[in-house]
C-alpha cells in the first residue's frame, strides 16, 4: 500500500492533523513547525502528542515529516539570519522529540553570492552544532530546484553536506519530484537513471522521503513551482512509474500541490490508484 500524504496546517495541533490525514485516505502528513514565514511557535500540548501518537499507531500511520519555515537560510550573508536559522531549527529539534522517531525536512539555503563553498560550509557547521546524538528525529536535506543561488540541486552538493556533518547518521534526503526535475534530472524520461545517479552520489539508503509534486514549468526551469498532479510537465505516466519503482515505492510520499484539503483527498486517490 502507497504511504502518502499531505502538507496540512498545524495551527489546530497534531490530533486535527491525523484526523484531517485519516479523513482523505492518507496515512501519514506533513506540517510547518510553525509559522511558515518563521517566528515564535505555539507550545505543543503534551496531551495533543501523546493521543496523536496512539492514534497514528492505531490507524497504521507512518513516519511523518515536518518542515522548517521557509524563512530560513544556514548559509545567509548576514549573521543574524544564521543565528535566527540556528535558534529555530536547534528549537524545532527540541520539540519534535514530543512525538519521536519522526522526520524533520530543511531547504539547505541560499549562498547569496559567498559561493557554494561557503554555504556548504556555513550549513555543516551549523548541524554540527545543532545535530544531538540523543535525538531521535532524523533530518532531512530537501533537494532543491536551483533557483537563485539555491544550495542542494545537486545531489554532490548534498553529499559534501552530509560528509561534513559528524552525526551522518541523523540526516537523510527529501526528494521533491517538482525541484528535481526543475533542476535537470530528468525524472520523466529516464527515472532509472536519476535514481542509478542518487544511489551513486549519494546512496538510496538516505533517501528517506518524497515530496511528489507535478511542476508548471519545463525540464530544467530552475523556477520552483508546483503544480497539481498530472497538470504539469511531469504528467501522470512518469508519476505511474515514481509511485511502482521498487525503490521508491515503500518510502512515504508527501504532497505539496496547490490544493485544499479535497483537492489532496483526490490525489491521494488518483495515485493510490496507479500502484500496481
Ligand atoms: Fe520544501
Ligand atoms: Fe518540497
Ligand atoms: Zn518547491
Amino acid at each position: 500500500m502507497l504511504n502518502i500524504g499531505c502538507h496540512l496546517s498545524n495551527s489546530k495541533g497534531y490530533m486535527n492533523m491525523c484526523r484531517e490525514a485519516a479523513s482523505i485516505g492518507a496515512n501519514t502528513f506533513q506540517f510547518f513547525t510553525r509559522n511558515p514565514r518563521g517566528g515564535a511557535a505555539k507550545d505543543i500540548d503534551p496531551a495533543d502528542a501523546a493521543e496523536a501518537l496512539e492514534f497514528m499507531k492505531a490507524h497504521g500511520f507512518v513516519k511523518i515529516l515536518a518542515h522548517a519555515p521557509y524563512t530560513l537560510n544556514p548559509c545567509a550573508a548576514r549573521p543574524e539570519v544564521r543565528e535566527f536559522t540556528e535558534n529555530t531549527m536547534a528549537d524545532d529539534l527540541h520539540r519534535m522529540e514530543f512525538t519521536p522517531g519522526n522526520m524533520y525536512n530543511f531547504h539547505p539555503g541560499s549562498h547569496v553570492g559567498q559561493g557554494i563553498d561557503t554555504g556548504i560550509e556555513l550549513i555543516t557547521s551549523m548541524l554540527n552544532r545543532i545535530l544531538r546524538p540523543e535525538q531521535s528525529t532524523t533530518v532531512l536535506l530537501e533537494t532543491m530546484a536551483g533557483k537563485g543561488s539555491e544550495v542542494g540541486s545537486r545531489f554532490e552538493e548534498l553529499r559534501r553536506i552530509i560528509d561534513g556533518c559528524e552525526l551522518k547518521d541523523k540526516l537523510g534526503v527529501c526528494l521533491d519530484t517538482c525541484h528535481v526535475f526543475d533542476g535537470g534530472y530528468d525524472i520523466v524520461g529516464d527515472l532509472d537513471g536519476v535514481l542509478a545517479e542518487f544511489d551513486r552520489v549519494l546512496g538510496l539508503e538516505r533517501l528517506k522521503a518524497i515530496h511528489i509534486n507535478d511542476t508548471k514549468n519545463p525540464f530544467a526551469g530552475h523556477k520552483d513551482r508546483h503544480e497539481k498532479i498530472g497538470e504539469g510537465y511531469i504528467g501522470i505516466e512518469a508519476f505511474r512509474r515514481i509511485v511502482n519503482h521498487p525503490a521508491l515505492k515503500e518510502l512515504p510520499f508527501f504532497l505539496e500541490t496547490p490544493n485544499e484539503l479535497d483537492g489532496y483527498g483526490r490525489e491521494i486517490a488518483l495515485l493510490r490508484g496507479l500502484c500496481e
